[in-house]
């Protein structure tokens, strides 16, 4: 693991200037901290606490850094300017019902969760859509891997299509980082942090999709989750949608199913109210299907005239084997037959992908993990952290299924090495020390089509993640990562 000498040659002024007399100034940086802390709370950055998850009485700040991370200027123009390829290639996926086919089918004979999804999905090609608007909110995540020569390359981890969350919080932290550099008295710095508003751009896509329903009554609808520890988050992008006028409503799945119906038209009512969109910050990962009214719910959903954000096929489409097999050599061209420029773009963030699929190419992954566990992740079709597999756990894992179709329900990535960072990671009764980080870039993607006609493709902001490098793995949400702003370099 590079020391703080590699990171020094990479980010020169950042590294040397904070780290060697700030980060040192061990009463500076108490004070700070506690600065830092109660200016989170004056922007909001909050959240609720693991006690009562689903009461505001009491509620804390969201965990975040207590300085900005640097990241190159030109990787992070990079990952912001490939944003609406990535938004038109995962729209392009939802709608292509033979490749997804093709790409699941041998996912779905062995992971039930996707194979679930299929099986809507399917169900809904057969009885025909019934809305032809599309509204997709996603955001693609990154790392930068550090080269030998010490420059860094973006390399994407993955496309989240379905509840990709901190739009809302990574609107309130760049003031807290301007005001903390400020006190430290880095004011140049501190004018360099950028402005940022994700809920107002994933707003503007709901909003969009809303006005296009065409219903002054009807209502977005957020599916949420039984704990919600993070809905303050949500909450900016409601009141985006409020100053607009158009009113949003939160329901979990068993309120959909005790109050929610169809009527012969197919339009979606819940609790009386019938409801324009549903956006989805629920139904991710298995264990949100508590039962199976849940499922139930999910096909009503989808059946129904509400623009679904996402619907089943941007779902599926931001599964881990799409992933893979769009690293394959010809995928990309498939749906920009007439866009090299963009499929360049967006391949050069492409990480190596590997099948685990039966047949030799699979078996040749399978001995290439199995030599060297260090350089890969293993990956189930899971969202939402704390799934993937590293190191001795690989050559486990993959012991027990290379011989059965069960290795087909992971795919294989290469291992992403970023330069570490030192910084202080803030979090609630946890101490003040200083970490070795690695920070995670997303960037936000909003796009509504129309049947054919795309009406909005933007890209409408970012969000830095940095966790302790001791973790492999793990978000903001699971407990590990926190909230950070890129300070570019
Ligand atoms: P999830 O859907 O659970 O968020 P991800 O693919 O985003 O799954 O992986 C979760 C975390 O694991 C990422 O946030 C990152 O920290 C780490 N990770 C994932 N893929 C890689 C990789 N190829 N190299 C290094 N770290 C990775
Ligand atoms: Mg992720």
């Amino acid at each position: 693991m590079p020391d703080l000498k590699d990171c020094k040659s990479i980010f020169p002024r950042m590294a040397s200037r904070i780290l060697d007399e700030v980060m040192m100034d061990a009463a500076l940086i108490k004070e700070l901290a506690g600065v830092a802390k109660d200016t989170a709370l004056l922007q909001g950055v909050l959240m609720r606490t693991k006690e009562s998850p689903n009461s505001s009485e009491l509620v804390t700040y969201a965990p975040f850094t207590l300085f900005p991370s640097p990241v190159p200027k030109s990787v992070f123009l990079q990952a912001l300017s490939v944003q609406t390829h990535f938004n038109t290639l995962v729209d392009k996926i939802s709608q292509d019902i033979d490749f997804l086919q093709e790409a699941l089918a041998s996912t779905i004979e062995v992971d039930d969760f996707t194979a679930r999804l299929f099986k809507i999905h399917q169900q809904i090609l057969k009885e025909g859509r019934s809305q032809s608007i599309v509204l997709g909110l996603n955001r693609s995540d990154y790392m930068l891997d550090q080269r030998e020569d010490q420059t860094s390359s973006l390399k994407q981890i993955e496309i989240n299509t379905i509840a990709a969350s901190f739009g809302g919080l990574s609107s309130q932290t760049p003031e807290v980082h301007k005001h903390i550099l400020k006190v430290a008295g880095r004011l140049e710095e501190s004018q360099r942090i950028l402005d940022n508003n994700p809920a107002a751009g994933l707003a503007r896509g709901l909003a969009k999709a809303w006005e296009l329903y065409g219903s002054d009554r009807a209502v977005v609808m957020f599916l949420v989750e039984e704990v919600q520890r993070n809905i303050f988050d949500h909450r900016y992008i409601e009141g985006e949608l409020w100053k607009r006028n158009i009113p949003t409503v939160r329901k979990r799945f068993d309120d959909i199913y005790k109050t929610g119906s169809l009527d012969p038209d197919k339009r979606l009512f819940v609790d009386g109210k019938e409801v324009a969109v549903v956006y989805f910050r629920n139904g991710y990962m298995p264990q949100n299907y508590t039962n199976e009214q849940c499922w139930d719910v999910r096909l009503m959903m989808e059946r129904s005239q509400a623009v679904k954000c996402p619907d089943i096929g941007t779902h599926l489409a931001g599964t881990k084997k799409v992933q893979q097999v769009l690293a394959r050599p010809g995928v990309l061209e498939r749906f920009f037959p007439d866009q090299p420029q963009a499929v360049q773009q967006m391949r050069e963030t492409f990480a190596g992908l590997y099948t685990l699929d039966m047949g030799p190419e699979g078996d040749k992954t399978v001995a290439m993990a199995l030599a060297e566990p260090n350089r890969f992740v293993l990956k189930p079709q899971r969202e939402g952290g704390g799934n993937n597999i590293y190191g001795s756990e690989i050559v486990k894992v993959l012991r027990e299924v290379r011989g059965s179709t069960e290795r087909t329900a992971y795919i294989l990535m290469d291992k992403i090495n970023p330069a570490p960072i030192e910084n202080y990671l803030l979090r609630r009764d946890s101490p003040l020390v200083i970490s070795n980080c690695l920070s995670e870039l997303g960037v936000f993607g909003a796009y509504v089509r129309q049947g054919a006609h795309m009406v909005m493709n933007e890209c409408v902001g970012h969000l830095l993640r940095t966790k302790s490098s001791e973790h492999a793995d793990g978000g903001v949400a699971a407990g590990v990562a926190v909230l950070d702003n890129p300070l570019l370099v």
